[in-house]
């Protein structure tokens, strides 16, 4: 089973590297698709490649990857026990915001990973992230917040927002505030598999909320 999920990932990502689906393949040096655990509980998902990962074909490589290694570390976690991934697999020009449409090429990609992995925490990385997955929400209200979510195609999922580690890096306040959320996450995580333990086969359902979230945590 364990190595169905990694057969699986590794075959997806594969493609993912012939993809040329959208202008960002035409300026990037190569696609990233994403890294870790194919069994991971939780996945990080950000905006898009930098130029260090770019670079090296990684996530997360550069100094907010560094930052986010060390907030790992902080709940007794590394980079191979969680999966981290983008919302786009190719890096923006001039580290750019990717345009909606560039975000919707995409989204099969990332949809994939989801589906193999299957983790029981999306962690969302920035505003951009968020949006994909809570939408019309503000990051300023609603980071550390745990929300589930019924997404056409995944099902009922538990989205953790976060602001972004290259965002919060060199703002001291907003540093602070993305260390006290990242702190939260193993409660986060262990309320989730609570939850999901005592519903049992019951289906989730949140059709009746009006934008079908409800906050949990
Ligand atoms: S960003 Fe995504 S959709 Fe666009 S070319 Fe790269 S892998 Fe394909």
């Amino acid at each position: 089973m364990a190595e169905d999920k990694k057969k699986q990932l590794d075959d997806s990502n594969k493609q993912m590297l012939e993809c040329s689906k959208c202008v960002l393949r035409g300026t990037c040096k190569q696609v990233v698709p994403g890294e870790g655990s194919a069994e991971a509980e939780i996945m990080f998902i950000g905006e898009g490649p930098g130029q260090k990962e770019d670079e090296l074909g990684r996530p997360f490589v550069g100094a907010a990857g560094k930052f986010l290694d060390e907030m790992l570390e902080t709940i007794n976690l590394k980079r191979e026990d969680v999966y981290i991934a983008n919302v786009v697999k190719c890096r923006p020009p001039n580290n750019r915001d990717p345009l909606p449409e560039e975000a919707e090429a995409c989204w099969t990609w990332l949809e994939k990973q989801i589906e193999i992995i299957n983790p029981k925490l999306v962690v969302t990385l920035g505003r951009h992230s968020m949006e994909r997955f809570l939408p019309n929400q503000k990051i300023s209200q609603i980071h550390g917040k745990a929300m589930r979510r019924n997404i056409p195609g995944l099902g009922s999922r538990v989205f953790y927002a976060l602001y972004h580690p290259a965002a919060a890096l060199y703002n001291g306040s907003m540093r602070t505030v993305l260390i006290q959320d990242f702190k939260k996450i193993p409660k986060v995580l262990e309320a989730v598999k609570k939850s999901e333990s005592e519903k049992k086969d019951e289906v989730i359902s949140l059709n009746n909320n009006q934008d079908n979230q409800e906050t949990l945590f």
